[in-house]
């Protein structure tokens, strides 16, 4: 078996070292024995051909990156959404994240968006800076991490990624962070994401090797004694 896992534009979406994620699902393919590709694509390169690709990554950034990086995204609006809508596994950080909804208005102006999900993004006063710790539908483990965003995201009445036990979330008022559409992940939670929460990054590659083979998955499971220990002490910090 292998997977092909496209990072996206990570020369200019690369907030606190995005690109681990890519690592992350790299090891733990490679420990069940799965073959992994990575491949790149920088705003300098032309080709876009996502016909082979099962896992597509995209980083955050500040504004300015974000604007440049909107009109990349844009040239491949129909290629992605086609890719989306055929179950494709999608995650987005950050300003990848609020790049998959309608816009992102920013006092500068405002950015279009792929329109893969209904949502939109709007720049308030003040970020939301914190450490974060969400319960979601799809794990049995909280979900951990840091956030770090302006833009205050509406997701209307899509599904939320988590429900926020500790931290700020999509807007700092809903109680809920990120959104789920089909295999698509969006989420405000920066860095090392995968390798703090293993179970998501499993859901990823369970998701890509089913919608490539056909069949249904289970993983073999990895020792993430470790993981888990990291994982339990920031719930217990944050959450009481
Ligand atoms: N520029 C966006 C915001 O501030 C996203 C930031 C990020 O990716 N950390 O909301």
């Amino acid at each position: 078996m292998k997977i092909k896992i496209l990072h996206l534009y990570p020369d200019l979406l690369n907030l606190y070292g995005d690109r681990g994620n890519i690592e992350c699902m790299r090891k733990r393919l490679m420990w069940r024995g799965i073959d992994a590709e990575v491949v790149t694509y920088t705003c300098e390169d032309s080709g876009f051909d996502l016909s082979d690709v099962d896992i597509v990554f995209i980083g955050g950034g500040s504004d300015r990156e974000q604007k440049i990086v909107c009109h990349r995204l844009l040239e491949h609006k129909d290629e992605i959404r086609n890719y989306v809508e055929d179950n494709g596994v999608l995650v987005a950080v950050c300003g990848g994240y609020q790049l998959l909804g309608d816009y992102y208005q920013t006092d500068e102006g405002r950015m279009e968006g792929l329109h893969l999900v209904k949502l939109h993004t709007e720049q308030k006063p003040g970020r939301l800076i914190s450490n974060i710790v969400l319960k979601s539908d799809l794990f049995d483990m909280p979900v951990v991490g840091f956030e770090n965003h302006g833009g205050r995201t509406d997701i209307g009445d899509n599904q939320p990624f988590g429900k926020v036990l500790y931290g700020s979330g999509n807007d700092g008022e809903s109680g809920y962070e990120g959104i789920v559409y089909k295999h698509v992940i969006g989420t405000y939670l920066h860095g090392p994401l995968l390798p703090k929460n293993p179970q998501v990054c499993d859901w990823l590659i369970e998701k890509a090797l089913e919608r490539k083979y056909g069949e249904e998955i289970k993983l073999q499971p990895l020792d993430d004694q470790e993981e888990k220990e990291a994982n339990a002490y920031i719930v217990n910090r944050f959450v009481k």
